[in-house]
């Protein structure tokens, strides 16, 4: 029987009460839902137990560093996880555990283990059947699909399908049958473990009117941030007049910081095509491709921490890891 180490980190799927709370959960997750064991030999560790808006950079490191050690001992890995940063600490591990040769399914639910209606039991038996199926990755079970982890987002907080994978297909479909769809081919590689992310990269959104001399201080502001995810119209544009959030890029850049560009749209950043894009583009910035907001910001937070020169880890940006870009 195949063996699966699954990690408890908190998350609806094991809260109670009004308002939910992260709960006391361990064997109660094997009690309230037997299947799984038919499955797989399993193991479960609670690694925290936390609303995932908690979960962060050193949480990440934890996750990878207890699958790294485990590595050998486990077929695959089930991470029981809030919704709403999953796709971070998915898109986290991806970059941390490249080519692990493993299965690492990150899974939730939107009604707790224990409500009526819940949509914990489905995810759970999914997620460690999906475990125990091999293939290599880092992916989010949720709803019958499963999504690559470095591709997938909270799309929705209503909905049962509470992510989406808006620039690749579904790695697979788990209706009468499991199917997978999306056989990405493996990257060629060896195991590459690097559990660390600088925590020091903040986003902005742009929006028209936006006050653009605002963050100027902030970049020449002793101890302050090292990267900028940049999440930009369309292809890439941005106002360039009044206010000329290029030119505040263009000073991020010369105060040393990282700028990755990133569309807030569904699609691949271009920053030759406009006028408004080329100007990001001239002054430094980095095209971030498909990559959603999570991707980026997980992949510049671990750009900083792993990379000390400016052009490696602007070669590492651009480079596709874990399939989280095809096109640069
Ligand atoms: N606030 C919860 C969390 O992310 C939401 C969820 O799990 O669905 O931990």
């Amino acid at each position: 029987m195949p063996r699966v180490l699954i990690l408890h980190t908190g998350g609806t799927l094991g809260m109670s009460g009004e308002p939910l709370r992260p709960d006391a959960f361990s064997t109660a997750l094997t009690e309230a839902v037997p299947e799984i064991a038919k499955l797989a030999q399993l193991e479960v560790r609670i690694v925290f137990n936390l609303d995932s808006s908690d979960v962060g950079p050193r949480h990440w490191k934890r996750l990878a560093c207890e699958i790294d050690e485990a590595r050998q001992d486990f077929d695959g890995f089930v991470i029981v996880h809030g919704t709403d940063t999953m796709a971070y600490t998915a898109s986290a591990l991806s970059f941390a555990l490249l080519h692990l040769g493993k299965p690492v399914i990150l899974t939730g639910a939107q009604r707790p283990l224990g409500a009526l209606r819940t949509d914990a039991k489905r995810n759970l038996v999914d997620a460690v059947e999906l475990a125990t199926r091999g293939g290599e990755g880092v992916g989010i079970c949720f709803d019958g699909l499963l999504l690559r982890g470095a591709h997938a987002t909270k799309s929705n907080v209503h909905d049962y399908r509470a992510f989406d994978s808006p620039n690749a297909p579904p790695w697979a479909r788990l209706g009468v049958d499991v199917v997978f769809e999306d056989r990405q081919p493996r990257q060629g590689g060896s195991y590459t473990f690097r559990p660390d992310f600088d925590a020091s990269v903040m986003v902005i959104h742009v929006s028209p009117g936006m006050p653009a001399d605002y963050f100027r201080d902030t970049f020449k502001s002793e101890g302050g941030i090292r990267g900028l995810v940049l999440a930009a119209y369309g292809l890439g544009t941005v106002p360039t007049a009044s206010p000329d959030v290029a030119a505040m890029v263009g000073e991020a850049v010369e105060a040393g910081i990282d700028v990755l560009v990133v569309t807030q749209s569904a699609g691949n950043i271009d920053l030759d095509k406009y006028e408004n894009s080329r100007a990001l583009r001239d002054v430094g910035a980095i095209s971030g491709g498909e990559m959603t907001l999570e991707a980026a910001v997980t992949k510049l937070m671990h750009g900083l921490a792993n990379f000390g020169d400016r052009q490696s880890r602007r070669t590492y940006l651009l480079s596709n890891l874990a399939g989280e870009r095809t096109s640069p």
